[in-house]
């Protein structure tokens, strides 16, 4: 089963910037991921519920895929990629969630042509636990496309947008079969 998420809801639009919605953009990535699955494996986050709302209402065991879409922010002249996993998961390299975060990371970083900022603990993040990883998922996953601050970092999602999301598909079906 995959648990795949946009990050934000109706009530929390995330990041804005260069007139774009963070919470438009990861709905819009979350749907063209769904087409592209088997919907009996899938489910997703509804755009009325809360993060939380949500994290109480699925319940993903150990051969599950979480995965929770986001687009970062930051000073104008950063870009690049980043994907998080939990503390446990980031101190075993051979965990599924590393390497799929690794294969998404270094896929994203080639297909925009941005920098691979690379896999990170979410204890390294502004919350020092992400919720979202630490349901009991087999694999949990919480990637940061690239920078919604960045023109040059959007300019290159749009171009390469349904390129990027044909090989994420093909990364979600690949780890959740070995699950
Ligand atoms: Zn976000």
């Amino acid at each position: 089963m995959i648990f795949i998420s946009a990050g934000h809801h109706n009530n929390d639009p995330g990041a804005v910037a260069n007139g774009y919605i963070e919470r438009d953009l990861t709905k819009d990535v979350r749907n063209i991921i769904i087409q592209n699955l088997d919907v009996k494996n899938v489910i997703q986050d509804k755009d009325f519920e809360t993060n939380a709302q949500y994290q109480r209402r699925i319940k993903p065991g150990s051969g599950s895929v979480v995965f929770d879409i986001h687009f970062n922010s930051g000073n104008p002249t950063v870009g690049g990629t980043e994907c998080y996993v939990n503390q446990k998961d980031f101190a075993d390299k051979n965990s599924l969630s590393y390497k799929m975060a690794d294969e998404i990371c270094k896929l994203t970083s080639k297909i925009l042509g941005i920098r691979n900022r690379g896999v990170k603990p979410d204890s390294l993040s502004q919350h020092s636990k992400i919720g979202i990883l630490n349901l009991g998922s087999g694999i949990s996953v919480l990637w940061e496309i690239c920078f919604i601050s960045s023109v040059l970092d959007m300019q290159s999602y749009l171009q390469k947008k349904n390129e990027l999301l044909k090989e994420i598909v093909n990364i979600l079906r690949k780890y959740d079969a070995q699950k």
